[in-house]
């Protein structure tokens, strides 16, 4: 589909919606003005403008005057009518603005943050709305005053339960997926547990067991709890249906609807919140997992000094021989097939030394680096988060300062993040020498590249590092591999990056090195 195309779809599936929801939730209205205790389609015109962008308003103002037109039959004169709609599209057009600010980037309803942020802009939006409209009914004599406040509670009721039940499906919705196995056993489960609950309450018609209508707090907890935030929305507007057909079929008392609608909005708002606590809190048992593979990973690269060690042993074999046969070949050259059996044995042995080496690329897990476009500021952050406990014991404090506004970086993600914990940990363990102090790692816009430092305040490099900081082995450390700077080196310079020592003196050290923020060719932009 061409954007065009979809941003047709989008537009006429909103008008569409919107005024095929106003249809269906016409009912026990408030006579003569045609006020609604469920008003769902106000929650899918905030979800569309959110998720879309304000530029769908004038066909929210054109759904709400063509359902009041049509699906409400002019309930009330012209102007009124067209008042009333300029102040809904105007208010849930500020919501949406405020929303698409607040609400966690690309991810719509994700933390508990953002159901605080629906919730409370949505309650003020709706309480607004409400005000104005039944004032404006009012003022031009469609309702006596007497009934201000009844009818604003139930249009504000209305409308927030719109928001609290509609909106939060649809900003989750991209996220929503069919379950199986035994999580496909436990929705059936669930959908049974809920429509059991509503039959009690209202399958015998008006009467005591109305009060069982609370039970509903268990399925949507179990519901919540088992699939978070998308589990939870989809669990409260399940409810809210099951409910609506209860106030078509049995509920006759329109203030009876009204009561039930408060009481339902406390669930979802209640449900919602569960639902993403227990999101939040498996996102973070994943970073953490995540976090102690990259640790495990880690591990791996200072293990392979180990190996390299035995490889540089292995390596010299290989070498040497290559060193003999040539030299038998240069000898040998005014009898040319022996020479080429020499230089044919030469290139065996050269292609032996490239297999040893291979084996300690493999091992380190790179085979050239896997790019991808990354925010500077996340890869500084948790690269910090995986040093910070190392540095706490040391009493050294680590801080950031990155320029605003840098530009993404095509990189491997972990393997800068082990540049960087490589020269932050160096510099902590230079400093713990020191007794304490400071390292920052600032970060700024280049042409083409950003460039990262990794500056301290400990006692510089000592006199015999001088020369071979870079060079594998070199270290000064009791326990250390002197693997570190080579490797970090290595991985710089494979993403096309330059590392390097700005200063070594005795007022403390600081590393500079180079990431790219243009894809490496043959790769495509994206996100
Ligand atoms: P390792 O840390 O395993 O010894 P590295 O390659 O990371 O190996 O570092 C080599 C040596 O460079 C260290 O042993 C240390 O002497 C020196 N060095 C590295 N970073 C610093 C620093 N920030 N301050 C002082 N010396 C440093």
């Amino acid at each position: 589909m061409t954007s065009r195309v979809r941003r047709l779809a989008v537009m006429l599936g909103l008008f569409i919606g919107y005024v095929v929801l106003d249809r269906v939730s016409f009912m026990h209205e408030y006579s003569p003005v045609g006020i609604t205790p469920w008003n769902p389609s106000p929650g899918l015109a905030l979800a569309a403008l959110v998720i879309y962008g304000l530029r769908l308003l004038p066909v929210v103002a054109a759904a709400a005057l063509f359902a009041d037109i049509v699906v409400r039959d002019m309930p009330v004169p012209l102007l009124p009518m067209i008042t009333t709609t300029l102040v809904i599209t105007v208010c849930y057009g500020a919501a949406a603005a405020v929303l698409r600010r607040r609400l966690t980037p690309g991810e719509g309803l994700w933390r508990q943050r953002d159901v605080f942020a629906l919730m409370a802009v949505g309650a003020l939006t709706s309480l607004v709305v409400a005000g104005l409209c039944v004032g404006i009914f009012v003022l031009t004599g469609e309702l006596p005053r007497s009934v201000y406040s009844a009818a604003m509670a139930r249009y504000w009721i209305g409308d927030m339960i719109g928001v609290a039940v509609v909106t939060p499906l649809l900003l989750v919705h991209r996220r929503l997926s069919v379950p199986d196995g035994r999580a496909a056993v436990e929705v059936v489960l669930q959908v049974a547990a809920l429509a059991a609950v509503l039959i009690m309450a209202f399958g015998t018609g008006p009467g005591e067991t109305y009060s069982l209508f609370y039970l509903l707090f268990l399925p949507l907890i179990w519901i919540a709890a088992r699939f978070g935030i998308e589990g939870a929305t989809l669990g409260t507007l399940g409810t809210q249906a099951g409910l609506v057909a209860a106030f078509v079929t049995v509920v006759d008392d329109s203030a009876a609807v009204t009561g039930f609608q408060f009481r339902m909005l406390v669930m979802a708002i209640s449900t919602l919140f569960l639902g993403a606590a227990v999101s939040q809190r498996r996102r973070v048992e994943e970073i953490l997992r995540r976090r102690r593979d990259e640790v495990a990973q880690y591990g791996r690269l200072s293990l392979a000094g180990e190996m390299a060690a035995a490889l540089a042993h292995e390596l010299n074999q290989p070498l040497l021989a290559i060193i003999a046969f040539t030299r038998a070949a240069q000898r040998l050259s005014a009898k040319p097939e022996r020479a080429a059996e020499a230089m044919d044995k030469a290139v065996r042995q050269a292609e032996r030394a490239g297999d040893i080496l291979r084996t300690l690329r493999e091992f380190i897990g790179t085979g050239g680096p896997r790019t991808a476009p990354h925010r500077v500021a996340a890869l500084v952050k948790d690269a910090l988060a995986v040093v910070a406990a190392d540095c706490a014991r040391r009493g050294v404090n680590v801080d950031a300062v990155l320029d605003r506004n840098l530009p993404l970086v095509h990189v491997d993600g972990v393997q800068v993040q082990q540049v960087l914990v490589n020269l932050v940990r160096n510099a902590a363990e230079a400093m713990d020498q020191a007794g304490g102090g400071g390292v920052v790692v600032a970060a700024r816009r280049m042409d083409g590249a950003v460039e990262l430092e990794v500056r301290d305040s400990g006692p510089g490099l000592a006199e015999e590092m001088m020369d071979r900081l870079f060079q594998p082995f070199s270290t000064t450390k009791a326990t250390g591999m002197g693997m570190g700077l080579s490797i970090c080196r290595t991985i710089v310079e494979s993403h096309g990056g330059k590392l390097w020592l700005v200063e070594g003196g005795p007022r403390g050290c600081v590393f500079r090195f180079t990431l790219p923020t243009v894809p490496p060719s043959g790769e495509e932009e994206g996100e």
